[in-house]
This record gives structure tokens, sequence and C-alpha cells, in this order.
């Protein structure tokens, strides 16, 4: 019996380590493949590592397990939006007779019929669901997905008997409560790493630099407020305000908030942001939150984070009220006109 592990692993860490080695150890797997993705589907694009780096990343830090963890290059060699569907079809070509046991989080596993043929992937595979902090198991068959309700012969709480003779198996880990944008996050900000990632990862990720405050690109941080205020309005972005925290207590230098009419408006709000952002700049975000349910939309570039709401959920945290009664917090007067190659026509 094999496990099959994948992830951006941007970067790998413990909490990853530990779902490999549990699972493996608790259903007796003979082996665990861990499957770098060349791109997740539905993540938003971020500054960071290349896929290249990424698969190199795991590998290095998994040497220590390899034992029984294989580091697989297939996602990454396909190029592409990474679905697992695809990657299941052809590990099946390689291990015909393998009982195949897909691992994946219980954050995950509550999206799960929402992944791209995801009943093929109940046909090519067994799934193995693990506890992460915050995410309940199901205790009985009602609190399974919708959508895999009906697919269910017998549920006793730890394991499902599907119809097709698959099953889904629920193993209880020593969580470790990591998530790799907090180490992003924190790598970035210079504190400390070592509780989440092992020595192998963050040798790797010192001696290339990554996850860097991506500043290089933007010299002015004031004018890029000003760029990203500017797209704003040329969507029809509602009460744009931009903040100068320079001499505020703040992680940012600074910060924008706007709102859209519907979640739809905030959503593709942002995208223009990030698309005209790369277009001029060629960066493209730290990290993005949000941008599919456009309730609040975060787009963190390091020294500027933009807030994009819905104008609805914006009256509910008025945080530039909170910003404005910050001792040191300057309110910036929108000045610059939109460049000319970054104009964008109204859809
Ligand atoms: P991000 O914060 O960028 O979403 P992540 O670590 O949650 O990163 P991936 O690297 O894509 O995301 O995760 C790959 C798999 O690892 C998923 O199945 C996820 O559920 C699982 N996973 C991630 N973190 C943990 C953890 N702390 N404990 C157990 N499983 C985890």
């Amino acid at each position: 019996m094999i496990g099959i592990f994948g992830g951006s692993f941007d970067p790998l860490h413990r909490g990853h380590i530990n779902s490999m080695l549990s699972v493996g150890h608790a259903l007796n797997l003979s082996q665990v493949i861990c499957i770098p993705a060349h791109q997740t589907p539905n993540r938003p694009m971020t500054e960071g590592p290349t896929p290249a780096e990424r698969l190199e990343m795991t590998k290095e830090g998994l040497k220590p397990q390899s034992y029984l963890i294989t580091v697989d290059d297939r996602e990454v060699r396909r190029g592409g939006i990474s679905y697992t569907v695809d990657t299941l079809e052809s590990l099946r070509q390689d291990y015909p007779d393998e009982e195949l046991f897909l691992i994946i989080g219980m954050d995950q596993f509550v999206n799960f019929s929402q992944w791209r043929d995801y009943e093929k992937i109940l046909k090519l595979t067994h799934l193995a669901v693990t506890s992460r902090p915050d995410f309940e198991f199901p205790q009985g068959l009602e609190d399974l997905p919708v959508d895999l309700q009906d697919k269910v012969d017998v549920f006793d709480g730890k394991e499902a008997l599907l119809h097709n003779g698959s099953k889904i198996v629920f193993v209880q880990l020593q969580d470790v409560a990591v998530s790799a944008t907090e180490i992003r996050r924190r790598y970035r900000q210079n504190l400390p790493t070592a509780k989440f990632v092992t020595p192998e990862v963050d040798a790797y990720i010192r001696e290339k630099g990554l996850y860097q405050a991506g500043q290089s690109k933007v010299d002015n941080f004031e004018n890029f407020t000003q760029f990203c205020m500017a797209v704003l309005e040329n969507r029809n972005g509602i009460n744009i305000q931009g903040f100068d925290l320079r001499e505020a207590q703040s992680l940012s230098e600074y910060t924008l908030v706007c709102s859209g009419t519907s979640t739809r408006h905030a959503s593709s709000l942002a995208e223009a942001v990030i698309k005209a952002v790369k277009e001029e700049y060629g960066l493209w975000p730290l990290n993005v939150e949000g941008q599919k349910e456009g309730r609040w939309v975060v787009i963190d570039y390091g020294s500027l984070i933009v807030h994009v709401f819905y104008d609805f959920v914006r009256l509910e945290y008025r945080l530039e009220e909170l910003w404005q009664a910050q001792k040191g917090v300057k309110a910036l007067t929108f000045q610059s006109p939109l460049p000319q190659s970054s104009v964008i026509t109204q859809r």
C-alpha cells in the first residue's frame, strides 16, 4: 500500500512531514510518494520560489525520511495547473496493482467534492484524511461533505466504505499547528522558524534567499500605493483611502482600503490590482487571501497591504477608523494619474 501526498510545499514544513510519517505508520504503508505541484488549482499567483526550487527544497527536506518517503517530480515536469486526477491516472499506470491512499488534510477534505473529477479520484484511490487544528472530524454520515454522503455504504466515525469499493480513513495526528502561509510571513519578518521547518529546509531557504520582502522591484512604495489607488479608481472602486503608516506601529509601511458594490466587484477589483501591478512592476503579491469569496480580499505586497472589501462587510470592520485613531498615521491624498500603459478598459 502506497501513500500519495501532494501540495505546493511552499515551503515543506513539519506539519507535512508529520502527516506523511503518521499516516505511513497508522496504515502500515510501504512507501509515501510526495509530489510537489507545479501550480495548485485555485491558488493565486504569488512571488516566491519557482516550481523547480520547491521541488528541490522538498527533496532536500525529505532526505532524512528517505526510508519511507520518495519525492516525485511528475507534476513539475508536466507543467500547468496540477490536477490530482491526472497525477493519479499516471500513478495508476506505474502501480497497476497497488492500493493507493491519497493523503489530504481535513481542511482539504471539506472541499473535496469541488476537486476536478473527484468521483474519478475516488475510483483511483482510497483517501486518508488527517486532522488539522480548527477542523473537526466528521462523527456521522451527515457530517461528511454533502456530495459524498450518498456514495457511502457504512461509516463508523473512523472509516467510510464507499459503494465503489474505495474507502476514506480518518487519521488523528499529533497536530502540528503550522501553515506555509505563516512560515513565509515569519521569514519575511525575520522571526524564528525552527519550530516549523527542519534544518535542511531552513538551509535551502537561506541559501537561495527565498521569502524575503520582495521590495527590490519597487523603489518607492508611496508611488506604488498611488498606482494601486489609481487602478482601483479606474475600476470604480468605492471610497478609496490610502494611509502612510511609517510612523505608526504597523507591520507594513502603507495600506489602502477600498470597496466594491458586490463580492464579485470586490474580487474583480483585487484581480485588476494584481494584474496591473504585475504588468507595471513585474511583481506578484507575497500573499492573497479571500479573493474567491470577495468579502474581504487582502493583497500583501510587503510594504503595502491592500484591503478590498464588499462595501457591506467593510462597514462591519471600519478599518480606516482604527487606523486614523492611531498615532503617526497619515492619510494619503490621491494624486497620481494612472500611467498610460496601465489604463484598463472597463468591462
Ligand atoms: P498554505 O498555508 O500555503 O495553504 P499548506 O501548508 O496548508 O500551505 P500545502 O503545502 O498545499 O498547504 O499542503 C499540502 C497538504 O498538506 C494538504 O493536504 C494540507 O491539508 C496538508 N497540511 C498542510 N499543513 C498541515 C499541517 N500542519 N498538518 C497536517 N497536514 C497539513
